[in-house]
């Protein structure tokens, strides 16, 4: 996957925004970047910005481009590293502020919350097709009961999670820490499974 993908799927735009400190008042709205703008006229979705005063619009990269001053491709990498989607540790200096490092933390926890659950729905998809008993008779295996009991649940979950505001998603991982824990070991012990 390219590093363009790869930010513009993981990243959420309104909440990079924020921790690079662009103000976002309730309703999503900032002073436009392109053009004077003294009251907010543009909008940020989770994954686009658009002014409705001068009709500039781009994804998340373009934002981080234009926030910072620097190319398309920098802001990639830009964005890439700040938040660590590239798997690398990344040494903070001691300039940052405290502010960006915990919103990094938080997205992180996010990020992570997510994708605890879009394994688990994975692997239920999965047990659901290739456990499914061929005859009547068949013992149901454990898998395939787990995938009938949770998937509709699950789906649910991350319907809810995609509503919610940032505050409500860092509750959510910690009102649900053992739901996801037992998510996490579903379908690490699965893969376990499949190696040994
Ligand atoms: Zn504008």
């Amino acid at each position: 996957m390219s590093i363009f993908t790869d930010v513009k799927e993981r990243l959420d735009l309104k909440s990079v925004a924020e921790c690079y400190g662009v103000k976002n008042s309730k309703n999503d709205m900032i002073c436009c970047l392109f053009h004077d703008d003294r009251t907010p006229s543009m909008k940020l979705y989770h994954d686009h910005y658009y002014c409705f005063g001068c009709g500039a619009h781009g994804d998340i990269i373009d934002f981080a481009a234009r926030h910072f001053g620097i190319s398309n491709y920098e802001a990639a990498q830009k964005l890439s590293s700040d938040f660590s989607i590239d798997g690398n540790v990344r040494i903070v200096s001691a300039d940052e502020s405290s502010y960006f490092n915990r919103c990094k933390q938080e997205k992180l926890t996010e990020l992570e919350t997510w994708m605890t659950m879009l394994n688990y729905l994975d692997k239920l998809t999965k047990w659901q097709n290739e456990y499914k008993p061929i005859t009547s008779f068949e013992k149901l295996s454990p898998q395939f009961i787990e995938s009938l009991l949770k998937l509709d649940y699950v789906k649910y979950l991350m319907d809810e999670y995609l509503e919610m505001s940032i505050e409500e998603r860092l509750k959510f991982t910690e009102e649900f820490k053992e739901t996801l824990s037992e998510m996490t070991k579903a379908f690490k012990d699965d893969e376990l499974s499949l190696v040994a």
